[in-house]
């Protein structure tokens, strides 16, 4: 049978070989031993149905990576990955050193079996496919969008937030059970929660389906949850923003994602900030900016301004005479704080030309006209 060949040598490739490398290796025997190009030699046919077997698990990098682990462990009967990296097992290796022999496996329908229970439970994981389905499992990453205001983005502390999470019915304490029901040992799986196929020591196991993988059943289920033992509830959650996060920083917190199943760890709580606008501040990287008014009086006979600055201060600006509009100006230290490092504040004044004038405002005007085009 096919399986319980090494693959690679039926493809002539080496186990690091690149998934360019199987390809091409499969095309090139594909084409040799295609059925209509030996149509005398019966035994090209079976090469051939070998070849395509061997590509179908190692092109698929899923089902690769799950072929590597088993070769590793001497499921095929013969050494796998003797003398490469990774190998957990000693050198020379074989079937009967603990591994599965092709002969093992004829009781139950052969590997093939073992392979497609394997591959149904790699492919129903949903981030975690390809890993051990046994034993503990740490709970799902849970990813959540904060929206900050621009200045506790900057300035950081202390909010408050409110997490969808799954989180054990608290009626039923993750039961199932309703309140004082009785709950008896599941009969599918004898306690264990953990059915499994295959055979002892290389037993593929899965969470008992009558169960739900708890080991028990109660006789009446929990009204609250309807006996899944879990809710999905908003978690309060309090963050300690850091100072001078952006736009799209993330922040995780370990262990406050979903819990974990078999006692598995809780996974983590990944939070992306979404920083409001600001009518006056506008940020670039650690840089503030913001536009300043100036009258054409203060532009043109220079001025001290007060501007404000992100952290709440109020700054004296010194602006100096016959200052043009778009001028810009830095106020150093005056930025964003971020670990060690801290910004700066720019100032663009924008001079404004006035709109209403008093009678007065308009003499002295009309009289620099005058002196203005004197001089041109
Ligand atoms: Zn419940
Ligand atoms: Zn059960």
């Amino acid at each position: 049978m096919a399986a319980s060949k090494d693959f690679y040598k039926v493809l002539g490739v080496s186990e690091k070989a690149s998934a360019d490398e199987i390809k091409k290796a499969y095309r090139k025997l594909a084409k040799k031993y295609h059925p209509d190009a030996n149509r005398d030699d019966p035994k090209a046919a079976e090469t051939f149905k070998d070849i395509g077997e061997a590509y179908a698990v190692l092109s698929d990098a899923e089902k690769r990576k799950q072929y590597d682990q088993m070769r590793r462990l001497g499921a095929f009967g013969f050494p796998g990955g003797r003398g490469s990296s990774g190998t957990r097992r000693g050198s020379g290796s074989s079937a009967g050193q603990g591994g599965i022999s092709f002969d093992d496996l004829q009781g139950f329908g052969g590997i093939g079996d073992i392979f497609s229970s394997i591959f149904d439970l790699g492919g129903r994981g949903k981030s975690d496919s390809g890993k051990s389905k046994r034993g503990p499992q740490k709970g799902q990453d849970v990813e959540y969008v904060v929206d900050l205001s621009f200045e506790k983005a900057v300035g950081g502390g202390k909010i408050s937030i409110d997490v969808p999470i799954t989180e054990e019915c608290a009626t039923c304490s993750g039961t199932g059970a309703a309140p004082g029901s009785v709950v008896k040992t599941c009969a599918e799986c004898k306690g264990s929660g953990q059915v499994s196929f295959g055979q002892p020591g290389f037993a593929v196991q899965r969470p008992c389906p009558a169960c739900f993988g708890r080991g028990s059943i109660p006789e009446k289920l929990c009204p609250q949850c309807a006996g899944t033992g879990e809710l999905r509830q908003n978690r309060k959650v309090q963050v300690t923003v850091p100072k001078g996060v952006d736009n799209g920083s993330k922040l995780k917190l370990s262990g406050q994602g979903e819990r974990g199943a078999g006692g598995g760890a809780p996974g983590d709580l990944i939070l992306t900030f979404r920083v409001k606008e600001h009518r006056f501040f506008k940020r670039d990287g650690l840089d503030i900016h913001v536009t300043v008014p100036l009258n054409i009086v203060q532009a043109t006979l220079g001025s001290k301004i007060k501007v404000r600055t992100v952290s709440g201060t109020r700054v004296v600006l010194r602006v100096p005479a016959g200052t043009q509009s778009g001028t810009r100006f830095r106020i150093r230290g005056q930025g964003v704080e971020k670990g060690e490092r801290v910004g700066d504040q720019i100032v663009e004044v924008k001079v404004e030309v006035p709109d209403e004038l008093s009678d007065e405002a308009r003499a002295a005007l009309e009289q620099f006209g005058e002196e203005a085009a004197l001089r041109h």
